[in-house]
């Protein structure tokens, strides 16, 4: 097989598999994983854990002015999700209706493109969510 696009997937656990972490003391996961957890400190124990793939929208914003790298995608959502074991991740929202966006939305992660090519042609992707019924 030719390529190296499996390879950087792989470099890249936390952006693209939602990998966090979970405090076994407290049961508080943490997206982007934490090495200390907050609430215990010392006493806490932390674990690399996958994020559930669904969750609610519970803030959103539509972005009609974006930073560079992204301008092409505008106008476009952003929303903080609330994950099903309570951790929370800022994402954009893709393929979803305009009202179907709103706050309690029931979302599912999604694999999509994350930029344009570069000048070596190379395509990051990353997770995203839509909206799901
Ligand atoms: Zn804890």
């Amino acid at each position: 097989m030719k390529g190296s696009a499996p390879l950087n997937w792989r470099r890249f656990p936390e952006r693209y598999n939602l990998h966090g972490s979970y405090c076994e003391n407290c049961g508080t996961a943490f997206f982007p994983g934490r090495a200390i957890c907050p609430n215990c400190r010392r006493k806490g124990k932390l674990i690399e854990q996958d994020m559930p793939r669904t969750g609610r929208i519970i803030s959103f914003t539509k972005v009609h002015v974006a930073p560079s790298g992204f301008r092409h995608e505008t106008p476009y959502h952003l929303a903080i999700i609330e994950l099903e074991n309570k951790a929370r991740v800022l994402s954009q929202i893709v393929d979803s209706e305009d009202k179907a966006i709103k706050i309690g939305a029931k979302v599912k992660k999604a694999f999509r493109r994350m930029g344009q090519a570069d000048k070596y042609g190379t395509i990051t992707y990353a997770f995203k969510f839509r909206v799901v019924d």
